[in-house]
């Protein structure tokens, strides 16, 4: 603050005008030097510039109304002058902001590196599964989904494996505690292949149907390098009038040419599952020696691939129960299935199934 009061001018010609002038300019600098914070410099501007009580004010009131006609216009001058001064040395206060020691206290490198956030990649069973279902979606399938944890009913039963029979033998099956007292087909498991969407698929539209089934199944298999208690499957399933064991190998006979090349060739075993018949095991000529024989196709020059076979009517049958339009006497279908571990391990040449969920990003990262 400045301590000095505004004196009377004594005199009004131009030495005592600039003398008067010159003090008052002189008491600004020396306000504005000391301001050394945001309330300093809003008193700052109070003081000088304030309607009521500030300086310049007074200035103006006081002189220029004591000042006689002739010297008015020279106080008017140096007043604006005055006036100049005390408005640039307020902005300069205004402009400041923070010290130089906060500004470096809060100083960044922009020229320091990012964090960088890991690009995430398709894991190379959804990879491998997507581009299975690409290949049948592009034929005119849609997608089923369906539960992991299913009934011995939906598992088993409507697949024609009854109470009992062998084929159950094969499929070491993962049992939900606890359900000893509950019918045998209402127990709950967790399912060991994707076919019970088949069923549920059929029991909720009449035909025709062209679906394909990804999914992940679970056996009690001891881990090693090809089995894994958990693993992956894509089913499909056709039904419609007069769908033929034709129509079966050239469907599939195209979708291993789409997965792995116009150059590979399919052929079909007889073979057996509960749920189809008659039933076959495709294989397709070697990826790896084009079917010369090499270490990889044990020197057969063919690798097995898919299990596949016309619906069984006993399957068909368990269907109409709900839709009766699965009638076999009026409709044919056929269904196939696949590993998709497998498929992914041949086409990316891992070794062990196990290293595809044991979640080590040094192995996942080679997929991004
Ligand atoms: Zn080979």
């Amino acid at each position: 603050m400045t301590d000095e009061a505004i004196p009377n001018l004594p005199e009004f010609n131009d030495a005592a005008l600039d003398q008067a002038f010159a003090a008052l300019e002189a008491q600004a600098r020396q306000a504005a030097a000391a301001l050394n914070s945001e309330s300093a410099v809003e008193a700052f501007k109070l003081e000088w510039l304030g309607r009521k009580q500030g300086r310049l004010n007074e200035i103006s009131g006081r002189w220029l109304k004591a000042a006689p006609a002739e010297a008015k216009k020279a106080l008017g001058v140096r007043f604006n002058a005055l006036k100049g001064v005390v408005e640039e040395l307020l902005e300069a206060a205004l402009g400041s902001g923070p010290s130089n020691a906060a500004l470096q206290a809060e100083a960044l490198d922009i020229t320091l590196p990012g964090t960088r956030r890991l690009l995430g990649a398709e894991h190379p069973i959804t990879r491998t599964m997507n581009e299975i279902v690409g290949v049948f979606a592009a034929l005119g399938y849609s997608v089923g989904v369906g539960p992991e944890v299913e009934t011995d009913f939906y598992n088993f039963e409507s697949m024609n494996f009854p109470p009992g029979h062998p084929a159950r033998d094969e499929q070491d099956t993962l049992v939900i505690a606890g359900q000893e007292r509950r019918p045998l087909r209402d127990r709950l498991l967790l399912r060991t292949h994707t076919s019970p969407v088949q069923m549920r698929t059929m029991e909720q539209q009449p035909p025709p149907v062209r679906v394909v089934i990804p999914g992940k199944v679970h056996r009690n298999d001891a881990a090693d390098a090809t089995h894994s208690p958990i693993f992956h499957q894509v089913e499909g399933l056709c039904v419609d009038t007069n769908i033929t064991f034709s129509d079966l190998k050239g469907t599939l006979d195209h979708a291993m040419k789409a997965l792995f090349g116009s150059a590979v060739k399919t052929r079909f075993f007889p073979s057996f599952f509960p749920f189809t018949e008659p039933s076959a095991d495709v294989q397709i000529s070697c990826i790896f020696c084009g079917g010369k024989g090499c270490r990889k196709c044990k020197q057969s020059g063919w690798i097995e691939l898919l299990g596949c076979g016309m619906v069984d009517p006993a399957v068909f049958a368990f269907a109409a129960e709900k839709q009766p339009a699965y009638d076999s006497r009026k409709i044919s279908g056929f269904a196939f299935g696949m590993g998709v571990d497998r498929i992914a391990m041949m086409k990316y040449g891992i070794r062990e199934i196990g290293s595809l969920f044991a979640g080590d990003m040094r192995f996942l990262g080679q997929f991004t």
